[in-house]
């Protein structure tokens, strides 16, 4: 295939086993693990737990990324869609709330394949950077139950710094704005569980001396979306993946913490507020060896 499934818009050439990309993703699935996630929002995870499936790459590669060998290194086994749709069929009979698809826009075509192997009859998550197209979210209308898009760099230079994705914002923004068009338009709705069965809940990473692009996404969320969108306030950056950008290479502040949640709280938006203890390198799953794997 010649690939123009996320904003990079590279056109490359993807095969079955190799990818001339950005992403250098082949078109084959690569995934780094497949097993019950407890540590998403509560309503994707519930008290058994989401189904996750961490594919491997990521067409945005913020150069802080905590799963920096999945993100940036591409580590993962290769999976058909017959396999894959038996593994989801396993993690359903676990008992989890929901299957959770984490990165997976350069696989759209296989998981659609996939899905027509097998739809678990739980929720589906599409856990995403947000740096997504329209077109290509068009291709999940009807399909995803539950998107739970990062929303992370406002302005260019950031975005350009971070991720080299001066068009983060702009994408990101259009993105969020048709996966709420496509669940609900706003008040997500839950089972008796209160796991959410359909919606959109967004996750903002405060970075460390930027509280400043925080507020003004909180803002944006706040104005330019219906109300009743949740926001997930995460606190638990830690400098990781050899990140080299000043200023990225400490932790944030209690100081820096409060500035955006009593922001957020001013503006009465719905959502989650991460614990303290989230900061920590312990959170990060193990990838790539027979264990990962349900
Ligand atoms: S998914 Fe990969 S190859 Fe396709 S447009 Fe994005 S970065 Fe390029």
């Amino acid at each position: 295939m010649q690939c123009t499934l996320c904003p990079r818009q590279c056109g490359a050439l993807r095969t079955n086993d190799a990818g001339q990309g950005f992403c250098q993703l082949p078109e084959g699935m690569l995934i780094a693990r497949i097993a019950p996630h407890l540590w998403e929002e509560p309503p994707v995870s519930g008290a058994r737990g989401t189904g996750a499936v961490f594919f491997s790459g990521c067409t945005l590669r913020c150069a802080y990324c905590q799963n920096g060998d999945i993100s940036h290194r591409n580590a993962g086994r290769p999976f058909t869609p017959r396999e894959l749709a038996d593994a989801m069929r396993r993690l359903v009979d676990a008992g989890m709330h929901t299957i959770s698809f984490i990165t997976a826009t350069p696989y759209v075509h296989q998981i659609l394949r996939t899905l027509d192997l097998y739809r678990p009859p739980v929720p589906l998550v599409w856990n995403t950077s947000g740096y997504e197209t329209v077109e290509t979210l068009r291709m999940l209308d009807g399909i995803i139950d539950v998107y739970l898009p990062d929303l992370t760099h406002r302005s260019e230079a950031m975005g350009r710094l971070c991720a080299k994705a001066p068009d983060y914002f702009e994408r990101a923004s259009a993105a969020i704005t048709e996966m709420v068009r496509q669940t609900s338009a706003g008040s997500p709705q839950y089972n008796e569980e209160g796991v959410m069965t359909r919606g959109t809940l967004i996750r903002h990473l405060i970075l460390p001396g930027l509280t400043s692009e925080s507020i003004a996404l909180l803002d944006w969320v706040r104005d330019c979306l219906p109300a009743g969108v949740p926001v997930s306030l995460m606190r638990q950056y830690i400098p990781m993946n050899g990140v080299s950008i000043k200023g990225l290479d400490r932790s944030i502040t209690e100081r820096e913490y409060r500035r955006v949640r009593d922001h957020m709280l001013a503006l009465d938006l719905p959502g989650f507020l991460q614990e303290p203890e989230s900061a920590s390198a312990d959170f990060v799953p193990v990838f790539c060896r027979d264990e990962s794997y349900i």
